[in-house]
């Protein structure tokens, strides 16, 4: 039997990892999200067929540990099926608290059975705590329940320093002498304490590299559960989660040209993105109207759509295929150039685009796309702002080093968004004052609606 189920958790961990590696694009990203989930399952049964198979569990036991799938597996699907597509990264953060919560009490249930080895239950206690109370205030903060601005309490810097060094000290005595429940407690409560203290310094904006940090520790705590009950599986799962976690805030902090250090020390991103600013456009902006853009669209050759954080505040998904419907039925060759960092998470645009069934052929990545833009007729920006702004050439800006789509190499420009507001970086767009470029200031869903409108009445 045992062998058996070894076996499974080794085609589950396969499946995990062959489901990884079909994310790797939009094509097959559902196909792997499937596997992964049938991965998921397998190693469900077979550690409920281990859990028979020791005899250790009571009726009481069975009645809370059925409980608990049902209630996990209906709050799961029910958040999956109705949370907006601008709120993932709260939903992902919560996933992360649960995560991280649940592989602390794992090493606690570990000290309270008086079994397990220290070391692994002291990084098991003090990396889920902190994964635990940290994803809930960035879910916090993300949702507008806790300020999103940074927060840096008086004395931080020494309060986090006595926290950590709790944990070290009382993580050390773990390791050394063995699980011991009230020192369990200590640097269980120290991490909670430090989870806290760690994310309130971060900014709004900031808080999307912030959930993948928090989402490389909830897969390590995972690992190290793992390590405390003996359980491959969960020590693969969680190395796994560890390690991509790890990769992608990286490339995150790395596509944002910002180091994980500033963003963790906080302060950044304090700029509010979250609406309009009072802005006039200057003398300098050339504005049009959506019949003078429907034009210049319309009898284009070639078009290559923007999209932005914008679209997907505005829930313009649909309304941008529409136009690519509409504008092709005429002749015109459409595109999607889409940047790493567009929108607020990794993969934020392709998401959106692949839920309005935008052909994935379409869809070119920022290498791919900024070779092409010269010979570009019309580039249309949807509430795109930083990944477009030509200052990231020169050094100096907040954006410097980032990079951008060469969105100015095109013939000509149109930018829907709704004011001069900035984007995340806080800084003006130059872009916007480019003698090519032509705004049309609009909410990206209405302004789009009227451009299709004015492009079918065109003949
Ligand atoms: P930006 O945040 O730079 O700009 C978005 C623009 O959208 C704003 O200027 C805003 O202008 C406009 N906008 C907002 N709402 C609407 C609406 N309803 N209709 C039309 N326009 C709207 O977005 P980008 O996608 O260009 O850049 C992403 C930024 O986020 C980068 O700086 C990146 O580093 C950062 N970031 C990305 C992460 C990721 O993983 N993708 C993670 C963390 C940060 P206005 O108010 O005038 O309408």
């Amino acid at each position: 039997m045992i062998t058996v189920i070894q076996l499974v958790y080794l085609a589950s961990a396969t499946c995990f990892v062959v489901g990884l590696h079909l994310m790797n694009s939009p094509a097959t990203a559902g196909r792997g999200n499937l596997v992964s989930a049938a991965g998921m399952g397998a190693g469900v049964l077979a550690t409920v067929l281990l859990i028979i198979r020791s005899g250790m569990i009571t009726t009481t036991g069975w009645a809370v540990l059925l409980a608990g799938i049902a209630v996990g597996s209906v709050a799961g699907l029910l958040s999956a099926r109705t949370v907006r597509m601008t709120a993932m990264p709260q939903l992902v953060s919560l996933f992360n608290a649960v995560g991280g919560g649940a592989a602390a009490l794992v090493a606690v249930g570990d000290v309270l059975r008086g079994t397990g080895a220290g070391a692994p239950v002291a990084l098991d206690v003090a990396i889920g705590a902190v994964t635990f109370t940290g994803s809930l205030v960035a879910a916090g903060k993300l949702q507008g329940l806790v300020p999103a601005q940074p927060v840096v309490l008086t004395g931080a810097r020494a309060i986090n320093l006595a926290l950590v060094l709790v944990m070290v000290v009382g993580g050390v005595s773990l390791a050394v002498f063995g699980p011991n429940p009230l020192v369990t407690t200590v640097v269980g409560v120290a991490a909670l304490a430090f989870g806290v203290t760690m994310v309130m310094p971060i900014g709004g904006a900031d808080m999307p590299v912030v959930i993948s940090l928090l989402n490389a520790f909830t897969g390590t705590a995972v690992a190290m559960a793992g390590f405390v009950i003996h359980n491959d599986m969960l020590i693969i799962a969680g190395a796994l989660v560890g390690a991509s976690g790890t990769i992608l805030t990286k490339l995150m902090a790395t596509a944002m040209n910002r180091s994980l250090a500033s963003i963790v020390i906080g302060g950044f991103g304090t700029g509010d993105d979250s609406g309009p600013l009072t802005a006039e456009p200057t003398a300098r902006v050339r504005e049009v109207a959506a019949d003078d853009a429907a034009i210049q669209l319309a009898y284009a050759d070639r078009i290559v759509v923007v999209p932005g954080y914008g679209l997907a505040a505005a829930q313009a998904q649909h309304e941008v295929r529409e136009l690519a419907e509409v504008l092709e039925n005429r002749g015109v060759t459409v595109s999607y150039a889409i940047h790493p960092v567009a929108g607020r998470m990794p993969g934020h645009m392709n998401v959106l685009l692949a839920e309005a069934n935008v052909p994935y052929s379409q869809l070119r990545d920022m290498e791919e796309a900024n070779p092409d833009f010269a010979r570009t007729d019309v580039v249309l920006v949807v509430g795109a702002n930083d990944v477009t702004n030509p200052a990231a050439r020169r050094p100096g800006t907040p954006v410097s080093g980032m990079p951008i789509l060469d969105v100015d190499r095109a013939k000509s420009v149109i930018v829907i968004k709704r004011s001069m507001g900035h984007g995340y970086a806080g800084i003006d767009n130059e872009l916007y004052t480019n003698p090519k470029t032509g705004m049309f200031f609009a909410d990206a869903k209405a302004g789009l609606a009227s451009l299709t409108a004015a492009v079918k009445t065109l003949a």
